[in-house]
């Protein structure tokens, strides 16, 4: 299966996309044009007048304002980054200069996966600081995840530390937290060793690969919905209701 490459960092000549809003979770956040503002800073504009200047020497800095799709909701965003010029074949296959763009900063961060309502405050934190740092570093934001997952341990009564040989408290890796989760609730814990394996790459400053940081947010999305949306468990109440309900009015 391949896996889930979403939400781009990059866009050409203007903003065309749209991110779930993080404040309705219902809404998309999408670019309103008209505030779409790039600007050359003094020193881009300057070096215009060198003898040996060429389009891909022009830097930009943007700003743009996105709106949340749902009217009631209305959130407003604020997204800026860097810009440059490159080249491409146009319709004619004639190459052509076009203006390309960085998003480096978002905020309020779009949600980057469903997050369940009823998700302890705690995962749900971390999940949101995650969002916010995917779009200045994704190493950054596969370590947040990490955090999260420590913190779902945490919900979960996984402890987080122990004594050793020596009498010393001492805390016990994510690696064993998870092996002990794995006694219990076998499935959860074993899908949750991949993000586990994401977020070792992260802290360890190196880069990490956009792909395999949206797989884990699809991974852990899943189990955060089955740990507390727990559909099943409400079919089965309602279900229990109803016949209840219909053998209480049997005569
Ligand atoms: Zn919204």
């Amino acid at each position: 299966m391949a896996l889930a490459v979403s939400a781009p960092k990059y866009f050409s000549d203007t903003p065309d996309f749209e991110y779930l809003c993080p404040h309705c979770g219902v809404g998309f956040l999408v670019p309103d044009q008209d505030t779409f503002k790039s600007i050359e800073p003094a020193y881009s504009l300057n070096a215009h007048s060198h003898e040996a200047w060429d389009p891909d020497w022009i830097t930009y800095r943007f700003t743009v304002t996105c709106v949340c799709t749902k009217k009631d909701c209305g959130e407003l965003a604020f997204v800026s980054g860097t810009g440059s010029v490159d080249q491409r074949y146009g319709d004619d296959g004639h190459p052509e200069y076009y203006d390309h763009f960085s998003i480096k900063s978002f905020f309020p961060a779009p949600r980057l996966c469903h997050i369940p309502t009823d998700t302890p405050a705690k995962i749900e934190e971390c999940l949101q600081k995650s969002f916010s740092l995917y779009w200045v570093d994704t190493a950054a934001a596969a370590n947040a995840l990490r955090a999260s997952l420590e913190a779902l341990l945490d919900e979960v009564k996984i402890p987080n530390q122990k004594k050793n040989a020596k009498g010393e408290t001492v805390y016990i890796t994510l690696h064993s937290r998870l092996e002990s989760w794995a006694a219990s609730d076998k499935d959860h814990a074993e899908l949750c060793f991949a993000l586990k394996e994401v977020g070792n790459i992260g802290s360890h400053g190196e880069s990490v690969k956009p792909k395999h940081y949206f797989g884990s947010l699809e991974i852990y999305s899943h189990v955060l919905k089955e740990l507390f949306e727990n559909n099943a468990k409400k079919m089965k109440e309602l279900a229990q209701s109803i016949r209840d309900e219909i053998k209480a009015k049997k005569p």
